[in-house]
């Protein structure tokens, strides 16, 4: 069957933050984009996401007085991810994230407020910052989208309140004061109302915070600017002409279109974490056959690398870590499937532990979720399953939550009858509960608690730096981050290793074209996102240090690309002239 050529500039393949990041900014630069995304909904992992981004130097930062530099940027990369580092694409990084953090806030298509207190995750590191290097999004509405709602990926279902109702940072503060001050419960109170409002006439709630809110804003810009997006249309195969890309060929509503590009064609298919054939190459828990949780949507499954590979491209997997790991508890549902949800926030509050099988804790706590998860694969290297139990007593429960469970008055009821939350009177039932051995956990509690009483944890030294505590509870003193577990009943929830997303990916150059087994750019072909091997060395050095490169190699690709244009077109425009 015959069908219109379809020709533009620039093919985007994927609609996640990289995605729309490059076709925003080519859209801007005058380039005719298509952007094609393989599943029914928009948003990728980034809709997921609490949609952080870790830019130093920008505007925001200094606006809050926060000093900084460039220097000292690039110090901490060069301090944390050593000898991993791509000191070219670093300098691209810090050089270019603040600019496309300030045109983008220009042209209205982001909006990011700073947290100023929000540290590095190794603050003790030369170069690391204090607070100032992470943003998050703003509120956005969702109604503005109208009728594209209903295609924007909602949240992960154990993430939001009452199956539809999404929760924010700036939220958690008013959350966890609710019983205690008139003006959180005040603010919670309007969220609630304001949803219930929502749920007359919606799916779930309008009020999207996080990633949803990023990718929304980003996605009512695009669809403003003209910008098509075809839904369930995946890039299956690129067309090569002399050596150039020059086209892709895609699925649409059933058949083979093939779409040529003037310029190039950007895979941001978001790397490949639902690909187990990929995943159990590259993770070593996985290669010996262990237990995992993917958090990211299935449908990133290595697309975009298979593609650039096909072509020459190449897989840089030299990285410190080959994904950026958290730990995760999977949600019982009630048709039986089980959800997951990652741990960011509790774990490193006073009066909660994690401990393995033994009972014996294996890590500090209040340390990243990327470092968590290595060390609870080491601590369970001889068990049968990667598991550990995140425990904490009524006092803390009721405060903070636990996983999914929201702190009071979000009834607990339903986690405790399927079974996702186990609660006992004594530390001994809980750990008969858990399956975790008696006599380790009494052992452990035991150590803990009376150090932890004075706010010390002689063994893994919790709430040592700032970043710690970031996260712990700023009004419990001496140390945010410790405190006893003494006043029953006790619970726990089991938490397994998981991802947030791949850091091994496509190697590229500083301008995200991507680049051969010599280094040389394939011309027209870029990646950026998760497509690309991250910048981190696979490391995890702050809040959104992975959205933040996504969407500044998204912009630098697009210049690239809009240069390229010029480019070529004085090379079209010379031999002309040049005629007799
Ligand atoms: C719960 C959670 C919280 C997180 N919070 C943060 C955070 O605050 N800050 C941060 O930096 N990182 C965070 N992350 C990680 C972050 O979400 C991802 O690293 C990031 O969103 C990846 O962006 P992307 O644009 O590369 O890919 P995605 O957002 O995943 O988008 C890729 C898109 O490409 C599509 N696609 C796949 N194959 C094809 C194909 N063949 N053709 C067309 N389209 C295709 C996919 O369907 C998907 O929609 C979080 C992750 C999770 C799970």
């Amino acid at each position: 069957m015959r069908s219109d050529p379809i020709t533009c500039d620039v093919l985007i393949a994927g609609s996640g933050a990289a995605g729309f990041a490059t076709a925003l900014t080519a859209r801007l630069e005058g380039l005719d984009v298509i952007m094609v995304e393989k599943e029914p909904l928009f948003g990728g992992t980034t809709a997921y996401s609490a949609g952080v981004v870790w830019i130093p130097l920008s505007a925001q930062q200094r606006a809050a007085g926060i000093s900084d530099s460039r220097e000292a940027a690039l110090e901490y990369l060069a301090y944390h991810v050593g000898n991993r580092l791509d000191r070219a694409r670093a300098e691209a990084f810090v050089d270019n994230a603040p600019r496309m953090l300030e045109h983008f806030e220009r042209q209205g298509f982001v909006r990011f407020s700073l947290v100023p207190t929000w540290a590095d995750y190794h603050p003790d590191e030369p170069g690391a910052s204090q607070g100032g290097r992470s943003l998050g999004p703003e509120t956005f509405d969702g109604r503005r989208l109208g009728s594209s709602f209903g295609k924007l990926r909602a949240p992960i279902k154990s993430m939001m309140a009452f199956g539809g109702m999404m929760i924010g940072r700036n939220d958690l503060p008013h959350i966890f004061r609710m019983s205690r001050s008139l003006k959180a419960a005040s603010h919670v109170g309007r969220m609630v109302a304001g949803y219930g409002r929502d749920r007359l006439t919606h799916q779930r709630g309008t009020r999207l915070v996080n990633g949803n809110a990023l990718i929304a804003r980003m996605a009512a810009q695009a669809f403003a600017r003209g910008i098509p997006l075809w839904l369930s249309s995946p890039i299956v195969e690129l067309n090569r002409e002399h050596g150039r890309i020059v086209g892709a060929v895609v699925e649409k509503e059933g058949r083979r279109r093939t779409v040529s590009t003037r310029l190039g064609v950007v895979l941001a298919c978001g790397g490949f974490p639902g690909n187990d054939e990929l995943t159990r190459g590259l993770y070593a828990h996985r290669r010996a056959g262990r237990n995992h949780a993917t958090l990211p949507p299935r449908g990133n499954a290595g697309d975009g690398l298979r593609l650039a590979q096909s072509v020459g491209g190449r897989l840089n997997d030299a990285m410190h870590q080959p994904a950026a790991w958290a730990p995760v508890s999977l949600v019982p549902q009630p048709d039986g499937s089980l959800i997951p949800f990652p741990h960011f926030y509790e774990r490193g509050k006073p009066g909660y532990i994690s401990v393995d099988r033994r009972g014996r804790r294996f890590v500090n706590e209040s340390k990243s979720y990327h470092v968590y998860v290595p060390e609870l694969i080491e601590a369970c290297r001889d068990d049968p399953v990667i598991e550990a139990w995140i425990v904490c007593d009524h006092a803390a429960i009721r405060r903070f939550g636990l996983g999914a469970l929201g702190p009071a008055p979000m009834p607990m009821r339903a986690f405790l009858a399927s079974g996702y939350i186990k609660r006992a009177d004594s530390a001994a039932a809980l750990a008969l509960a858990c399956g975790i051995d008696a006599r380790g956990l009494d052992q452990t509690l035991r150590v803990f608690n009376s150090a932890a009483r004075g706010g010390a944890d002689p063994e893994f030294q919790r709430g040592l730096d700032a970043y710690q505590r970031f996260n712990g509870a700023a009004d419990h003193l001496p140390n945010p981050c410790v405190g006893p577990l003494e006043k029953p009943p006790f619970y726990a929830v089991r938490v397994v290793p998981g991802e947030l997303g791949t850091f091994a990916g496509i190697a590229i150059n500083a301008h995200g074209q991507v680049i051969d087994a010599d280094g040389v750019a394939l011309d027209g072909l870029y990646a950026v996102g998760n497509d690309a091997a991250s910048v981190m060395g696979g490391t995890y050095p702050g809040a959104g240090i992975t959205i933040g490169p996504a969407m500044t190699f998204g912009y630098l690709a697009a210049r690239h690309l809009a240069a390229a244009r010029q480019g070529r077109a004085a090379e079209l425009a010379r031999p002309q002239s040049a005629q007799p």
